[in-house]
């Protein structure tokens, strides 16, 4: 997709984003106006689009088993086309949780409005502390130190944790399951959850490892003060690294099905 048809997109989406044609920086971008978005700066040109999907393979690391059986509906060269009927968890690789995954009456994912999916994208590296202890969490004082040095987090922004975890893909590290049968691998601390939600109206948070709550947590606490706050959550996103800590813009392709706890998706950032 050239840069016109993604800042063609954009200014779909978002309605009321003032975007002209860039002929400075990028001879093929342009310049977004994104105040409506919160306050991502004006004046953000797009070189490049981020893929934060991993494939979904059936031996991705998953809290269910095989993340999904697929069985061929028809094929090619007997029915003239291909066609597989996919059954998964809704909860299985890059995915989404809406809000009524962990409340009684919150929003579904098919009811999340779409403004709220392509908004600024800030990234928070933790990786020393995820390297040194397997169970970080994300905390107030990590929150801190990135305002300090990248100005304070944009409302409506989606705020994401750099564990560096996506490393151990394809190793028991990722999910980190000991003789107990306890996960160990980083999250957020609720304590951050309460705190963006109060003092920073976010949209949503995501993470590198397979949940928002550390891998060890028995009571989910992030999942219950988050989700039931109407807000949204992404697990296991890839390719962190390729992003600035502020400043790109997140499109996150949540999947439309109707009354859905949440589900894979396609996840981009725009830098
Ligand atoms: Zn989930």
């Amino acid at each position: 997709m050239c840069h016109a048809c993604i800042i063609d997109g954009i200014k779909s989406s978002v309605g009321h984003c003032a975007v002209a044609a860039s002929g400075s920086m990028h001879t093929d971008a342009g310049f977004i106006d994104a105040s409506s978005q919160g306050r991502l700066r004006e004046g953000v040109s797009i070189s490049r689009v981020v893929d934060l999907t991993h494939t979904l393979t059936p031996d991705f690391p998953s809290f269910f088993g095989k993340a999904f059986e697929e069985e061929n509906k028809f094929a090619f060269e007997k029915d003239g086309l291909n066609l597989k009927v996919i059954k998964y968890a809704e909860h299985v690789g890059t995915h989404f949780d809406a809000p009524i995954h962990f409340s009684a009456d919150g929003l579904s994912i098919d009811e999340i409005p779409v403004e709220r999916l392509v908004c600024p994208l800030v990234v928070i590296d933790v990786r020393i502390g995820a390297h040194k202890d397997r169970d970080y969490r994300l905390s107030l004082a990590d929150i801190s130190a990135f305002e300090r040095e990248h100005g304070e987090i944009p409302e409506n922004a989606c705020v994401a944790m750099w564990s560096g975890w996506e490393a151990h893909l394809g190793t028991e590290r990722y999910r980190g399951e000991d003789s107990n049968g306890v996960l160990h691998f980083p999250g957020f601390h609720e304590e951050v959850a309460d705190f963006l939600i109060r003092e920073r109206q976010v949209n949503g948070i995501a993470v590198d490892t397979m949940s928002l709550d550390r891998g060890c947590s028995t009571d989910s606490k992030v999942h219950y003060r988050w989700l039931p706050s109407g807000r949204y959550g992404i697990e296991n996103l890839a390719n962190l690294v390729a992003l600035p800590p502020v400043g790109a813009t997140l499109i996150a392709g949540a999947p439309k099905i109707e009354g859905a706890t949440g589900g894979p998706g396609r996840v981009m950032a725009l830098v």
